[in-house]
């Protein structure tokens, strides 16, 4: 993030997580960069459960619903303009802010949720977010959920610069390295979870790379996320097991009621709200 020294911390999942000493940013050593989007993101990710998703489609309605959140939220800083997200894979946070009268494309590596989303009518394009070429062509850029799966989160940003129009804004969730549910499972934390994920941010860091590209911080917060009650009872389970916690837990999960949508308490996610200056 700010191209000084940094030094191995940890291994996990077969990666050296490595920590700046001058600004605290924490990423993944990745001794293969070239084809990694292709490597990651393939058809499994979405379906294959692990670090990805047990099954992608099934998240919609959740998606789509905090899409309309965030598109309410910017609704206090400007009005629905034309929008591009980033990763969107099948394109349900994009219809959310389609709901709430915003216009725009996603762009995605992975081809099938592409397809997906074109059937229900989205503009969506296979790439990344280096492939788009409409300079200054956005009025938001939203990146949720994806920034921390950049291999190169200075390049991803200098992308989004450049497609950024004036007094343009970039919509940023991602996980919190400094939150308190960090600091409980240290080396052991959930999103600790290469190579998928391979930065790990605090609201701080970001914001001073984002400054680099002449963005202000103009709101920030915690995402209310909801989850199926039962991925959420998975979710407890796995996270705890075999810690401290894990009585609990499997208590826990005994009281989680099934096939409800359930609001998570997301300690260790934040969302950013830049505006181009
Ligand atoms: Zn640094």
């Amino acid at each position: 993030m700010c191209a000084r020294e940094s030094a191995r911390r940890f291994q996990t999942h077969g990666y050296w997580i490595r920590k700046c000493a001058a600004c605290g940013h924490e990423f993944a050593e990745l001794l293969r960069a070239e084809g990694h989007v292709d490597r990651v993101y393939g058809d499994g990710y979405f379906s294959g459960g692990e670090a990805g998703y047990s099954n992608y489609l099934a998240e919609e309605k959740l998606l789509r619903a905090a899409g309309r959140r965030y598109a309410r939220l910017l609704a206090a800083h400007r009005p629905p303009g034309r929008l591009l997200d980033v990763g969107c894979a099948a394109g349900f946070v994009l219809s959310g802010f389609v709901d709430e009268g915003w216009s725009g494309v996603g762009v995605e590596p992975n081809a099938s949720m592409v397809a997906h989303g074109r059937a229900a009518g989205l503009d969506l394009r296979v790439g990344t977010l280096e492939t788009v070429d409409e300079p200054g062509g956005f009025d938001l850029i939203s990146i949720v959920q994806v920034m921390a799966h950049f291999v190169s989160p200075m390049d991803a940003l200098a992308a989004a610069a450049r497609l950024t129009r004036p007094g343009g804004y970039w919509l940023i969730e991602t996980w919190n390295r400094e939150s308190w549910t960090r600091r409980l499972f240290g080396e052991k934390w959930h999103e600790y979870s290469p190579p998928s994920v391979l930065q790990w941010f605090s609201p701080e860091s970001l914001t001073t790379a984002a400054a680099r590209f002449g963005m202000e911080l103009a709101a920030r917060g915690r995402p209310a996320k909801w989850l199926h009650s039962d991925h959420a009872a998975e979710l407890v389970r796995h996270k705890l097991a075999g810690g401290p916690l894990e009585p609990v837990a499997r208590m826990a999960t005994k009281l989680i009621p099934r096939g409800l949508p359930i609001p998570y308490p997301a300690e260790d996610l934040f969302w950013v709200l830049y505006r181009r200056v």
